[in-house]
C-alpha cells in the first residue's frame, strides 16, 4: 500500500497538471471503497476550473484549482493517478478521469480500495478522512515532545501506534518496521514506555527514512506508480522489510517476520532492543 513517500512522489509528478483547465469528468460508474457512489455530480463542480497546486497531507492527494474546489485522491491499495495523452489507451480498471485537452488525468484503481472525491478547500479538515489526520511528518515536521507525548497515553505496542494516522499521517506498514530498525527499538514495546529520548530517536528516523525512500522515487513492489508511469525503486534499499531470514544490515543476526494486527512486521531480533 502506497506510504507518505509514494503519494509525495505522486504529487510531485503531478506539477505537469499546474495550468491545465478541467473541460469534462468521467466516471466509471464503479464504486470506489471508501465511498460508494461514484463522485459524479461533485467532479462536474470542477468543469471549468484550472489545477493551481497538488498538495498531500499524509496519504492524501489534495489537487487545488482556481475555484473554490480541490479534488481529494487515495491511492488505497493498487490507485495510480496518471497523466496520459488522450490518444493513448485507458488502462484497465480505469474509474475516473478529467479531461484536460490534449490530455487526461486518469484515476485506474484494479482493487478500488482507493477514493476520490471533490472538497471545499474552506471546509476541507471537516471531511471524514481528512478530519482525523495527524500533522505529516514531511509538511509539519515531527515534534519529538508532542509524539512522546500521545506516546504516553497509549497501551498499544510502537509499531501499532506508528501506524494510526491520528499520531502521524502517512506512515505506513513498510515504513514503521524501517523506521523501528533504524531507531533501535523493539516493534513490541508498548509505545507508553518511549522515553524522551527514544520518542527523539523515532522521530528523526521516521524523516530520515521517508527521505531515503523519496529519493529513491518511493517503493514499488507490484503496484505503485508515479503519475509519469515511472517505478519507484526503494524495495532495493530497505533495511528490513521484506528480508526475513536474511543478516542485519547493522548486526549480521536474521531478520525476524512477525505479525501484528493481521499485519507483518519485519525486525532484527539482536540490535532492535530496547
Ligand atoms: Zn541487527
Amino acid at each position: 500500500m502506497p506510504e507518505l513517500p509514494e503519494v509525495e512522489t505522486v504529487r510531485r509528478t503531478l506539477m505537469p497538471i499546474v495550468g491545465e483547465t478541467i473541460r469534462g469528468a468521467w466516471d466509471s460508474a464503479k464504486g470506489l471503497h471508501m465511498q460508494r457512489k461514484p463522485p459524479r455530480a461533485k467532479l462536474k463542480k470542477l468543469i471549468g476550473a484550472t489545477f493551481t497546486a497538488p498538495r498531500r497531507h499524509g496519504k492524501y492527494l489534495l489537487l487545488d484549482t482556481t475555484t473554490q474546489y480541490s479534488l481529494l485522491i487515495h491511492l488505497g491499495m493498487t490507485g495510480r493517478v496518471l497523466i496520459h495523452d488522450k490518444t493513448t489507451a485507458r488502462p484497465a480498471h480505469t474509474h475516473v478521469v478529467l479531461d484536460l485537452g490534449t490530455k487526461e488525468l486518469r484515476f485506474a484503481d484494479a482493487r478500488r480500495f482507493g477514493q476520490v472525491d471533490v472538497v471545499e478547500r474552506s471546509k476541507e479538515h471537516a471531511h471524514p478522512a481528512l478530519a482525523v489526520l495527524g500533522p505529516d511528518p514531511l509538511v509539519h515536521g515531527i515534534d519529538p515532545v508532542a509524539f512522546a507525548y500521545r506516546a504516553k497515553k497509549k497501551k498499544a505496542i510502537l509499531k501499532t501506534f506508528l501506524l494510526d494516522q491520528s499520531v502521524l499521517a502517512g506512515v505506513g506498514n513498510i515504513y514503521a518496521s524501517e523506521a523501528l530498525w533504524r531507531a533501535q527499538l523493539k516493534p513490541t514495546m508498548r509505545a507508553f514506555k518511549l522515553t524522551a529520548a527514544n520518542a527523539e530517536k523515532l522521530a528523526d528516523a521516521i524523516s530520515e527514512t521517508f527521505k531515503i525512500a523519496l529519493e529513491n522515487g518511493g517503493t514499488s513492489f507490484s503496484d505503485f506508480i508515479a503519475a509519469d508511469g515511472a517505478e519507484g525503486y526503494n524495495e532495493e534499499h530497505l533495511w528490513v522489510y521484506g528480508r526475513a531470514g536474511e543478516p542485519c544490515l547493522r548486526c549480521k543476526t536474521k531478520i525476524k517476520r512477525a505479525v501484528h494486527q493481521g499485519r507483518a512486521t519485519y525486525y532484527c531480533p539482536t540490535c532492535q532492543t530496547s
